[in-house]
C-alpha cells in the first residue's frame, strides 16, 4: 500500500518569508563616524576642523575655483560677441 502524506507535487504551502528590516546605517551629520574630512584639493585625509591639508592646496583649490568662474562665463560672453557681431553685420548690410 501506498502511503499518501510526502507527495512532492503536493499543494505547497506558500509562507511568506518575514523580513526583517534591516536598520540601514546611514551616515547622519550627528554620527560619530566623521572623524575626518579630506582636503578639497588633493583629497589627503584631514582632521575635521580644517579645510586644506596645506596652504599650497588653499590656494590651489581657491585658483581652481577662481578659473572655473570664468570658464563658465565663457559662453555666455561667446554668445554676447556673436549677437554684437550679427547685429553689427546686419547693419553693416542695411
Ligand atoms: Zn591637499
Amino acid at each position: 500500500m501506498k502511503m499518501p502524506g510526502s507527495d512532492p507535487k503536493g499543494p505547497r504551502k506558500k509562507r511568506p518569508i518575514p523580513r526583517k528590516a534591516e536598520p540601514v546605517p546611514n551616515d547622519s551629520p550627528s554620527a560619530p563616524a566623521a572623524l575626518h574630512k579630506h582636503c578639497n584639493s588633493c583629497g589627503l585625509s584631514i582632521p575635521p576642523d580644517a579645510e586644506y591639508c596645506s596652504d599650497n592646496c588653499r590656494t590651489n583649490f581657491e585658483r581652481m575655483v577662481k578659473r572655473k568662474k570664468q570658464l563658465m562665463w565663457l559662453p555666455y560672453i561667446g554668445i554676447i560677441l556673436m549677437v554684437l557681431f550679427y547685429i553689427l553685420v546686419i547693419r553693416a548690410g542695411s
